[in-house]
């Protein structure tokens, strides 16, 4: 018999598109009676799932995603969906169809995207942890900005059988938490291997934070981590989380990624066209709304989309449709690909020669809300976070200090399969 885990806590910063009333959870597992939030694109049977679209209101997923099954199976107690921009398009979760998050640490600014309600959920302490997804930094910015921990693992070490596909070269289900040790417990979760995803290997991580570990460690410092941008107070707060690690027995070197200025270009030509490809899906006829289509459908097919979509998303379907027409394909998304591989080939190079790197995640603290209010200005914002991900390496945020009284996140990217040494390394900067 499964137990039942009331949730009683107020939604202060519209941090869920669904809080449930209650929660079912089997006794027993590593995870017993704990409540967990989980990102509203991971399909969750029996519970509504939006993906932060009005396309998507009223759905109601027939399985569980992987993660979720794996969760569940060690006794989670799943409160409820958290808010996003719509399916993963910000950097800030105003793009949500469902209102924008509020930061638990000042009601005015943003939590950061688009895992923005999986963040302040953590931080208001309504749950000690939560799923994300992160495409470009859509889990390590929200924890920057909300100074809390957020794990995007490898690519390929997560199943994300069960993720509505927003670009599913570049992104990976991951762990947010309290702290490290959160994230770890939940990472060894998650990463069970699974068959329904053929990108994701047989490797599951399973291993425990070791701080000491850190003694002799080689961490890389690359420039353009701290390049134009960067709000300089937010730098200096790095430097001085870097002086830590040193003086916990790390040793630091300089180092270069200059692939880095086409990073943001090939990300967004890439991410806008696999979701132009992906969200095709949605016609009005599978998902979500019902249409009582009676007229040709291209015209319905066209007119619900137009009605259902929110603007972001339209934005970036014209963009990814315009880059993979022909004509502009190889001017466009063949360019995106070969940067993406330069900036993969930077990436083996230079963690060959050290453990891991650290840099800021983000280049600011958490913006206003309403302040980010031009797209290309918030595509810049993802310059530190997108890298990662074109690369396919695990990347964490773990809070180090605060300006302007707002959390700041160092950012510990590692070599592929070894999201241990990252959380190592996290570990023992916490
Ligand atoms: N801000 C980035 C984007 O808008 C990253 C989002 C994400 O990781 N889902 O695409």
């Amino acid at each position: 018999m499964p137990d039942i885990f009331e949730i009683t806590c107020e939604d202060k910063n519209n941090a869920f598109i669904t809080l449930l009333k209650s929660a079912e959870y089997e006794k027993g597992g590593i995870l017993s009676g704990i409540p967990v939030a989980v990102k509203d694109n991971i399909s969750t049977k029996g519970i509504e799932t939006t993906a932060g679209s009005k396309i998507l209101q009223g759905y109601i997923p027939p399985y569980d995603a992987h993660v979720v099954a794996m969760l569940k199976k060690e006794g989670a107690a799943i409160v409820g969906k958290t808010n996003m921009d719509e399916f993963g398009m910000g950097t800030t979760t105003e793009n949500s169809a469902f209102g924008p998050t509020t930061n638990p640490c000042d009601p005015t600014r943003v939590p950061g995207g688009s895992s923005g309600g999986s963040a302040a959920a953590i931080a208001s302490g309504m749950v000690p942890m939560a799923l994300g997804s992160d495409t470009g930094g859509s889990i390590r910015c929200p924890a920057s900005f909300c100074g809390i921990v957020g794990l995007k693992p490898t690519y390929g070490r997560v199943s994300r059988y069960g993720l509505i596909a927003y670009s599913n070269s570049l992104e990976q289900i991951g762990p947010m938490a309290k702290d490290v040790s959160g994230v770890s417990t939940l990472m060894k979760i998650i990463s069970v291997p699974d068959e329904f995803d053929s990108t994701a290997y047989h490797n599951q991580y399973n291993h425990d934070p070791d701080p000491e570990s850190i003694k002799g460690k080689k961490i890389g410092i690359p420039s353009e981590y701290f390049g134009e941008g960067v709000d300089e107070r937010v730098a200096e707060k790095i430097r001085d989380a870097i002086g830590v690690l040193e003086e916990l027995g790390a040793e630091t070197v300089e180092c270069s990624i200059p692939s880095m200025s086409y990073a943001l270009a090939a990300y967004y030509v890439t991410c806008t066209s696999e979701a132009s490809s992906n969200l095709s899906r949605f016609d009005g006829i599978r998902f979500g709304p019902k249409v009582d289509a009676k007229r040709r459908w291209h015209e319905e097919f066209r007119d619900f989309r137009g009605e259902y979509f929110g603007e972001e998303v339209i934005r970036r379907i014209m963009l990814g449709t315009f880059a993979l027409s022909a004509g502009y394909y190889g001017k466009y998304y063949a360019k995106a690909q070969v940067a993406k591989q330069n900036v993969r080939k930077d990436f083996l190079r230079v963690l060959k020669e050290v453990d891991v790197l650290a840099g800021p995640t983000m280049p600011n603290i958490a913006y206003k809300l309403g302040e980010k209010s031009d797209p290309l200005e918030m595509y810049l914002s993802d310059i530190l976070t997108v890298p990662a991900n074109l690369a396919g390496v695990p990347a964490i945020s773990v809070p180090c200090g605060k300006v302007e009284n707002m959390p700041v996140g160092l950012q510990i990217i590692g070599k592929h399969f070894d999201d241990e040494t990252v959380i190592d390394t996290a570990a023992a900067y916490e």
